[in-house]
């Protein structure tokens, strides 16, 4: 089925190394493995980072499309602790219910087109293709292949309070000097 035009979603150009230097203040330690930027914010930086399927250590990584701005992760973290997954997973019937198999089968084909990892087969995220279990996957997804895609990212997307149109970025040279929790301090560049 043709859902319009997803720019973001692969082939992605090569991350630039600016790109590449935000994701890892963004994540509060070094970003790799990295396959382009899925998805920006108003101002241009990175929202979604989407990275290999299988790392450079042989790891294989499921996780395609990955939330990294902090607003972003923030507001959608607000979601899952105001406890809109049961309610959002209760959607799951009819057409939404197909649409978000048709969602997870869109997921594993977008990561096939890099790499058919043998070890994460049928797998994608966020619980699809039939629960709800990580809200920041699935609006991750959500962002990256444009609207009409994933309902339940979609609606996601909708109630929070950040939004890929307004700007919240930070100082990204200040994120690490404030201290992320990631406990990534030991290896830095
Ligand atoms: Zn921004």
């Amino acid at each position: 089925m043709d859902r319009g035009v997803h720019v973001t979603r692969p082939p992605f150009d090569p991350p630039s190394v600016e790109d590449v230097r935000i994701v890892s203040r963004q994540l509060g330690r070094p970003a790799r493995d990295v396959v382009g930027i899925a998805a920006r914010c108003a101002c241009g930086a990175p929202t979604v980072v989407s990275t290999r399927p299988r790392l450079e250590d042989g790891t294989p990584f499921p996780t395609f499309y990955y939330l990294t701005h902090p607003a972003a992760t923030a507001a959608v973290s607000t979601l899952e602790a105001e406890g809109q997954m049961p309610g959002l997973a209760a959607l799951l019937e009819g057409d939404v219910a197909d649409a978000y198999r048709a969602a997870h089968e869109s997921y594993i084909a977008d990561r096939e087109s890099i790499a058919v990892v043998e070890e994460i087969a049928g797998i994608s995220a966020g619980g699809m293709p039939d629960r709800v279990k990580c809200l920041h996957a699935l609006v991750g997804h959500a962002l990256a292949a444009g609207p009409g895609v994933n309902p339940i990212g979609d609606l996601a997307l909708a109630r929070a309070t950040w939004s890929p149109a307004v700007c919240e970025c930070v100082d990204y040279e200040d994120v690490m000097a404030t201290g992320s929790a990631a406990g990534a301090s030991g290896g830095g560049s």
